[in-house]
């Protein structure tokens, strides 16, 4: 047992599943638990963040996830879903009136505190925001 105080921890502390373990993100697109999607299309997902860091904070993720638990897993096979991320992306930047700027982030593995390894786009937005990330 150990003490786990913030989400940064708890991403570190969090093991790289297998990829075909199923996430959070599949029960998402699968509508088994809710979801405020903003944007869909056959192949993206995009809802609004269940812990906002931002006025606008969305995440775009592939609905068939491919063996794309992380960006450091891409193969050749991924680059059109890899370029329907970041299209959807911008499309969601729009619609949030963005243009005074956001930031497009993807956290990968331990060191980049991810905690879902399903790939997925952080759209955050609606404030400035800080330079470096910590
Ligand atoms: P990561 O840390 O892996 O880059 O980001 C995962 C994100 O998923 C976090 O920002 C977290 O708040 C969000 N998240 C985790 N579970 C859920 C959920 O059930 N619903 C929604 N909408 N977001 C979630």
């Amino acid at each position: 047992y150990r003490w786990m105080s913030t989400e940064a921890d708890k991403a570190r502390a969090a093991a790289e599943p297998q990829p075909h373990e199923p996430t959070i993100f599949d029960k998402i697109i699968n509508k088994e638990i809710p979801a405020n999607v903003i944007y869909e299309n056959d192949k993206v997902l995009a809802f609004r963040d269940i812990s906002p860091q931002s006025p606008t904070h969305v995440l775009v993720i592939p609905k068939v996830r491919a063996g794309l638990t992380r960006l450091i897993r891409a193969e050749e096979k991924h680059k059109e879903i890899l370029g329907e991320l970041l299209y959807t992306a911008s499309v969601v930047a729009r619609n949030e009136n963005l243009e005074d700027g956001y930031r497009v982030v993807i956290n990968d593995g331990k060191n980049g505190c991810q905690s879902v390894y399903h790939l997925h786009l952080h759209i955050i937005g609606g404030r400035p925001l800080g330079w470096p990330p910590v």
